[in-house]
């Protein structure tokens, strides 16, 4: 499998080539060639198949260049019930990412799909910790070595420490802004004591410790020679991760391959649905795909108009479930390309007015830039929104009607999922986040405290590994370089 990129650079790759690196050198995503298809007697030989070995199925299609025993060792190593231990009672841990009947009315039911067992909680460690393993295993074929530099406000950074603790020949110098995390997420990164893990929390805001990361990065030659990477969610290996439990699901949710089902999700920057739509495109008969927004909606503006505009800074709102809030989505180009039938030239042009002019038209009205939006319909695509008061509602309702705990954007998940129900078609909603990490919600919803899965009761108290520094780039690059010894 050869992997271009959405832009149209003549280049082509292997999976192990762009494993490590982030967009390609036009600017664009990588994307497969092709997508390798499976077909419906494949795919029901799959249904008995555990967690590990449906992952197998899946990766060896796209990493054609990493030997198979190596893939199965490494995917064995990944998905147990070890790594995957933090479920709730009544769950059987084996699944990895077992799925649980919510409730079902007339011909329609809704599922929930636990994604979110993971070491920190959420729905990234699925990919995250495979990336680790992959990482270490490809570094260490290569003799190289890899410092990944990150920025994080929460989720992300946390899954990528928890990764890449203690994996030979990677380091993690990751920033987040000084006492602006929740408790519970800076007790999560700043108690590892790994060697290999750097806490820098930063006197400023998210945004300070981001324009960090890129001034760094713009330093070409303190890249090249300090051998600086980054782990974002545009990574392709990540996206195909997370494909695989598109697969599961389905499985788990039907008897027979003649049927399909429908995936709602929690959506920020794409790329937890883009591995959906990639699933799809491999022939996993799925209904539709519903991206479910918070009040931060680029999505489902676009999916409802055939309009894309980014938004400003000033224009990007603090919500309730903060994983979601972003101004642009950047997996996003890797579905336009397919929207336009692989047109790379055209995929260039419409990301170039982004940078531009904010955004592009695909409506199809006078001086649109296409008239794509038709099109949309064929991939399954739809949306909805959710907002702060129906977070609250959706957590009191399935907390009052099911006995059970949602996170914030599992609950926005929940509240469009209600939306586009469909007879004789199971909806499985991901669940991407436990409800302890957003407990002041959950206070506020219902009046007390999120459950706390085992071992985590005291992670406050526990001693934290971190080190203060103001915004200063020169002191960011002193630091890493000390650590580093290149
Ligand atoms: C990252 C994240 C999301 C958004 O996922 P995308 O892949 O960016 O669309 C949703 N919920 C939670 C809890 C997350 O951490």
């Amino acid at each position: 499998m050869q992997y271009l990129s959405t832009r149209g650079h003549p280049a082509r790759s292997q999976f192990s080539e762009i494993l490590l690196g982030g967009l390609a050198p036009d600017g664009g995503l990588y994307v497969p060639v092709s997508y390798p298809r499976v077909t419906e007697a494949e795919l029901d030989s799959w249904r008995e198949l555990s967690y590990a070995d449906l992952a197998f199925e899946v990766l060896r299609r796209f990493a054609t260049d990493i030997p198979e025993a190596d893939i199965k060792a490494l995917v064995a190593r990944t998905y147990t019930p070890e790594v995957y231990c933090n479920h709730r009672a009544g769950e059987d841990p084996a699944q990895i990412t077992p799925l649980r009947l919510l409730e079902h009315a007339e011909g329609t039911e809704l599922q929930i799909q636990a994604l979110s067992n993971g070491p920190t909680l959420a729905f990234k460690d699925m990919a995250m910790q495979l990336l680790g393993n992959l990482f270490e295993y490809t570094l260490y074929r290569e003799g190289a070595e890899l410092n990944i530099l990150g920025a994080t406000s929460g989720d992300t950074g946390s899954a990528a420490e928890y990764a890449m603790r203690g994996k030979r020949g990677v380091r993690v110098f990751m920033l987040s802004p000084y006492q602006k995390m929740s408790a519970f997420q800076t007790a999560q990164m700043f108690s590892l004591q790994d060697p290999n893990v750097f806490n820098i929390a930063i006197k400023g805001v998210f945004d300070d410790c981001q324009d960090m990361v890129k001034a760094v990065s713009n330093d070409l030659d303190f890249k090249a020679r300090q051998k600086i990477g980054t782990v974002n969610s545009i990574n392709w290996a990540r996206v195909v991760a997370q494909v695989v439990y598109y697969f599961k699901g389905y499985l788990a949710a039907t008897t027979s391959c003649s049927q399909k089902v429908s995936f709602t999700v929690p959506s920020g920057n794409f790329g937890n649905i883009c591995a959906g739509h990639i699933a799809r495109m491999m022939g996993l008969p799925i209904s539709k795909l519903v991206v479910a927004t918070n009040e931060n909606d680029v999505l489902h503006e676009f999916f409802q108009t055939g309009v894309y505009r980014v938004r400003q800074s000033a224009e990007t709102f603090h919500t309730s479930s903060p994983s979601m809030d972003i101004s642009k989505a950047s997996n996003f180009e890797r579905f336009v390309c397919d929207l336009l039938n692989g047109d790379t030239g055209r995929v260039r042009d419409l990301f170039r007015k982004v940078d531009t002019q904010g955004g592009f038209d695909l409506s199809g009205k006078p001086g649109s830039d296409g008239d794509e939006f038709t099109r949309v319909a064929n991939f399954g695509f739809v949306s909805g929104k959710s907002t702060h008061d129906d977070r609250l509602r959706t957590i009191r309702d399935v907390y009052a009607r099911h006995g059970l705990m949602i996170d914030t954007h599992t609950a926005d998940g929940v509240k469009v999922a209600r939306e586009h129900l469909e007879t004789g078609i199971p909806m499985i909603v991901l669940e991407t986040a436990l409800p302890t990490k957003f407990n002041e919600t959950i206070r506020e919803a219902l009046g007390k405290d999120a459950e706390r899965p085992r071992g985590f009761e005291n992670i406050e108290s526990l001693p934290q590994r971190f080190e203060v520094m103001a915004p200063d780039v020169a002191a960011i690059k002193r630091y890493i370089a000390e650590r580093t010894g290149l």
